[in-house]
């Protein structure tokens, strides 16, 4: 495609603009050292520019890193449903229309019920992203008042989301209690005085804790001695729907949370719950009534098109069908065997011209999900080219595609890809491999 076809006038006449003053400075600083002709470098300057714009544009990629929650990817990829109802949803659609009625309806009101049939809970609310379900939650039931925590529990999550600040900027002020390993349950009940709003619990998402440590599990802490105005607060950060033990994953469990008790319980809608972003709060009416109240509730609420992806996301959960319609759930549960068996399918596509080997690999599931925790899986390594080059080359194709990189090869996970993606993975790897040869061989043929 040329350069006008996929850029805007505008946008072309401001990096030629760029460009001119950039090719000027060079002139003035060193003119000795200027060896191109100005317009040949203004539009190769040009060219580059737009080629970095079109590196940013959201556009699908084969996620082939073995990552499952990949971050820069996107997270949890969503469901053909989810997908389907986003879509229908982004025209007129009646979120805040009863059509048997014809009255106005309360915006998500289905969904909450589903989320509250889901997990046993009272009641549910949805924001636009778990750190935002923190930041309500400590805002809306404890400003003014303290909140209890662990100090083994004081994290940063990511993107500078941390703790300490984020209680700070609710208003709260925070009450740590116990040690970086051992926190006992009894601290948490000496710290209660007249001023404490809520005590919360927060799972070490992204860090692992092992040797020396104790912590009250969320059963003991709602057991715990405390008024009635005392909320119990479960951040659970990726919180499972189903248990994952049996894939050698131990992560915390919505259901488990609201069995115990506990009164509010918040976890993200694009982690293991396998739907688009989104802070899902359930618990007790009592909380997500003040909640619901608050007025910076109205600044978090989630847009239709979050809405209509979790309605399809939450009743796939309910249908009992998570581990085979969700991708994310799909792709943790798929084993070693199913992806060593893509590998080998991959395999045949590929033309011969590189040192080409099916290896045994480690997946990890990401997200701040599981952390130390992997899934064994396979590979298509890739050697003998400059894997440096060959990634680059993967992720220009006409999809782009992105790999692991190591020292010596480019690897690619398939638990991460679905068997759809294959034919077009394999002419991209085809295409990235012709360029970088051609490249080498280009570079290497005056010696
Ligand atoms: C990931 C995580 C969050 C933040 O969730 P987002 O949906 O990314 O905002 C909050 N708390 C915990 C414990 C987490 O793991």
């Amino acid at each position: 495609m040329t350069l006008r076809a996929r850029n805007t006038p505008a946008q072309i006449t401001a990096w030629v603009r760029a460009a001119v003053q950039g090719c000027r400075e060079q002139i003035l600083e060193s003119p000795e050292a200027f060896d191109a002709t100005p317009v040949r470098w203004i539009i190769d300057r040009v060219l580059q520019q737009s080629k970095a714009d079109l590196g940013q544009r959201l556009q699908p990629v084969i996620n082939a890193t073995g990552i499952i929650l990949h971050t820069n990817l996107g997270r949890s990829p969503m469901s053909d449903k989810a997908i389907t109802a986003a879509n229908n949803a982004a025209r007129y659609t009646n979120v805040e229309l009863n059509l048997e009625s014809g009255r106005r309806s309360k915006r998500g009101e289905r969904l909450m019920n589903l989320l509250a049939q889901l997990t046993g809970a009272e009641d549910a609310l949805v924001v636009n992203n778990c750190a935002a379900a923190t930041v309500l939650v400590l805002q809306a039931i404890a400003a003014g008042q303290e909140v209890i925590v662990s100090r083994g529990q004081l994290v940063e999550i990511g993107g500078g989301f941390r703790l300490p600040d984020v209680f700070r900027a609710a208003g709260v002020t925070l009450r740590e209690v116990g040690t970086t390993n051992r926190t006992y349950l009894q601290d948490y009940e000496n710290a209660v005085n007249d001023a404490t709003g809520a005590v919360i619990r927060v799972h070490r998402s992204n860090f692992h804790l092992s040797g020396f440590v104790t912590e009250p599990t969320i059963d003991e802490l709602v057991l715990m001695e405390r008024p009635d105005s005392v909320a119990v607060i479960d951040d659970l950060g990726s919180g499972s729907m189903v248990d994952l033990t049996p894939y050698g994953l131990d992560e915390p469990n919505v259901l488990e949370s609201i069995r115990a008790g506990a009164d509010l319980s918040l976890f993200s809608g694009d982690k293991l719950f396998g739907g688009p972003q989104a802070g899902n709060l359930v618990g007790k009416t009592r909380w997500i009534e003040k909640l619901r109240r608050s007025p910076i509730m109205r600044a978090m609420r989630v847009d239709k098109l979050t809405l209509a992806a979790l309605e399809a996301t939450a009743e796939i959960h309910l249908a009992g069908k998570a581990l085979t319609e969700l991708p994310t759930l799909r792709m943790i549960t798929t084993t070693p065997d199913t992806v060593r068996n893509r590998c080998e399918s991959l395999l045949t596509r590929i033309e011969p011209s590189s040192l080409l080997a099916v290896v045994p690999c480690e997946s990890q599931v990401g997200g701040g999900s599981i952390p130390g925790s992997s899934l064994p899986s396979y590979a298509l390594r890739i050697s003998g080219l400059p894997p440096h080059h060959l990634s680059h080359n993967l992720r220009h194709g006409q999809i782009p595609i992105q790999a692991r990189v190591s020292e010596e090869a480019v690897v690619l996970d398939l638990r991460t890809v679905s068997d759809q993606e294959l034919p077009s993975l394999a002419d991209g790897i085809n295409a990235a491999i012709r360029e970088t040869h051609h490249f080498a061989n280009t570079e290497t043929a005056p010696e």
